[in-house]
């Protein structure tokens, strides 16, 4: 029997080890003893060979039609359509969503390389009138050059590859940097790509501690522009490190997002809502729902709803048929849940329901927490600050106007859902929520990939990613006078 697998670096067309010589262990965080196979400890050295890889590739793949560039997303999509159960398994032994979860994710990642394939053959520019009646005047698109992309591990797939195919659709090469918890699942998306016979050089992909080579990417001087998604605080790191030498940058991060439930909602649905948006992926989406705000006349039947439907949560392995919780992804994770679960308890909320970690059979070397209901109030640092996990906050007001205001009670501004059947909740709703997505009797988990993507305040730099508005970062905008 052979052990774990070791996946390497893609370097120009190359699978190649670290120049360290030195690998880290993947670890499955239903089982940390589960080791899924080794991954790369890069020095900057290696990235620096990727940088310069992804430089000389540039010039050849930017002169390609959008079309041919085209064909290579269209043959990547196919390559991950034939690998998905695979690359879905890897996924979840990797950071803990269920199965369904990482094959669903998956499959988005195709759809999403499939749209943009599209997107080689569709209009990038407009003729403006000038006032030179013999002058032809238009815009047109190029792009950046290369571009470094850096992802986090909460969506090993949909993330680098709603930032990668825009990227390599509108003419820029790419080197990819990958959360290092997700590495393998990273490997397996770009052995899709090498798959595809996209030109050596076109992507790299270069593992490792994300401190030293995350920043080594964003200061490099032949990265023209960085695409971040991850935490508030690295975020603003790169968003520095880039400005300080003119590079473009784009960074979507952290969220608080609230749910509303007006006293006319259908509280069946809204509960429904509530648990898939805050609880799936054990909480550890950007859009996750973590704050519950409910106005008085329905709170407490709600809460009872709520309640009841949490207990029948199953947690565990999300291998296992019937699982609809997986663990916190890594230790590190589980660690500030807990430690958030503590300061709600410090500071006087009232814990509902969960709190612990599970003591069934078979969850003890995982890193596993039971979903988790409090009653608060706003100014909590459990209902301000991101927790990234399995909890929610119950918070009670008497108006919709109350409402509105204590959604809008945080720095962040990614995404908000309102449950109402009122039209007048709908429109006051649409108009003063600031965030980014806003969604009405729907959860605050939904993201369609041909539809922009980001937040407002501290969530983003207040960029867009996904379908058409990709082209605003990927690409610049280049106003065209001819005359004869
Ligand atoms: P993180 O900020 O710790 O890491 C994100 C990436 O940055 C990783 O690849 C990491 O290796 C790298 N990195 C670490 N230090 C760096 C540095 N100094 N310079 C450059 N890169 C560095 O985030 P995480 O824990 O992997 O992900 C969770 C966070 O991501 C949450 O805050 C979540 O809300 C956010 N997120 C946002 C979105 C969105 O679209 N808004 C989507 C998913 C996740």
């Amino acid at each position: 029997m052979t052990g774990p697998q070791t996946y390497l670096n893609y370097i120009q067309g190359q699978w190649s080890a670290a120049s360290s010589g030195r690998t880290d262990a993947s670890r499955n965080p239903a089982n940390r003893n589960h080791i899924i196979g080794h991954v790369q400890l890069s020095e900057v050295e290696d990235l620096n060979q990727a940088a310069a890889a992804a430089q000389s590739a540039m010039p050849a793949w930017r002169r390609l039609s959008g079309a041919a560039r085209g064909e290579f997303l269209y043959k990547t999509a196919d390559a991950i359509a034939r690998r998905i159960d695979e690359i879905a398994e890897t996924m979840t032994l990797e950071m803990g969503k269920t199965f369904a979860e990482a094959k669903g994710e998956t499959a988005r990642g195709i759809a999403i390389l499939r749209y943009y394939a599209g997107e080689g053959m569709r209009k990038q520019g407009d003729v403006i009138p000038s006032t030179d009646s013999e002058a032809l005047m238009f815009t047109t698109r190029v792009p950046l050059g290369v571009v470094g992309v850096i992802t986090p591990w909460n969506f090993p797939i949909a993330i680098p590859v709603w930032k990668m195919a825009p990227a390599l659709i509108y003419g820029n090469t790419v080197v990819f940097k990958p959360a290092q918890e997700t590495s393998i699942t990273a490997a397996k998306l770009v052995e899709c790509f090498a798959e595809a016979g996209l030109p050596a050089g076109v992507i790299n992909m270069v593992t490792g501690d994300g401190a030293a080579l995350g920043q080594a990417l964003v200061e490099h001087p032949a990265v023209n522009g960085i695409t971040f998604t991850g935490s508030n605080a690295t975020g603003k790191k790169v968003g520095q490190a880039a400005l300080s030498r003119g590079a473009k940058y784009q960074l979507e991060m952290g969220g608080k997002n609230p749910i509303i439930v007006a006293a006319d909602a259908d509280l069946d649905q809204a509960v429904e809502a509530t648990i898939s948006g805050g609880l799936k992926s054990t909480g550890q989406k950007c859009t996750a729902t973590s704050r519950v705000i409910v106005e008085r006349p329905v709170y407490e039947a709600f809460r009872e709803k709520l309640l009841a439907a949490i207990r029948t949560i199953k947690v565990g392995d999300g291998m296992e048929a019937g699982t609809w919780m997986g663990p916190c992804a890594n230790e590190k994770q589980l660690e500030k849940v807990l430690g958030y679960i503590q300061k709600g308890v410090d500071e006087g909320a009232t814990l509902l329901c969960g709190g612990q970690r599970p003591d069934a059979a078979g969850l003890a070397d995982g890193y596993f927490v039971e979903p988790t209901v409090f009653e608060g109030t706003t100014g909590m640092a459990i209902a301000q600050e991101e927790i990234f996990g399995p909890v929610l906050v119950l918070l009670a007001v008497d108006s919709m106007e109350e409402a509105l205001q204590m959604a809008n009670d945080v720095e962040f501004g990614l995404s908000a859902s309102l449950y109402t059947r009122d039209i007048g909740n709908a429109l006051a709703f649409i108009r003063e929520m600031d965030a980014g997505l806003v969604r009405i009797n729907a959860e605050t988990a939904g993201v369609e990939l041909q539809a922009p993507f980001g937040g407002m305040k501290e969530s983003s730099s207040h960029s867009r990613e996904q379908g058409q508005a990709a082209i605003e970062f990927f690409t610049a905008t280049k106003t065209v006078f001819v005359k004869a």
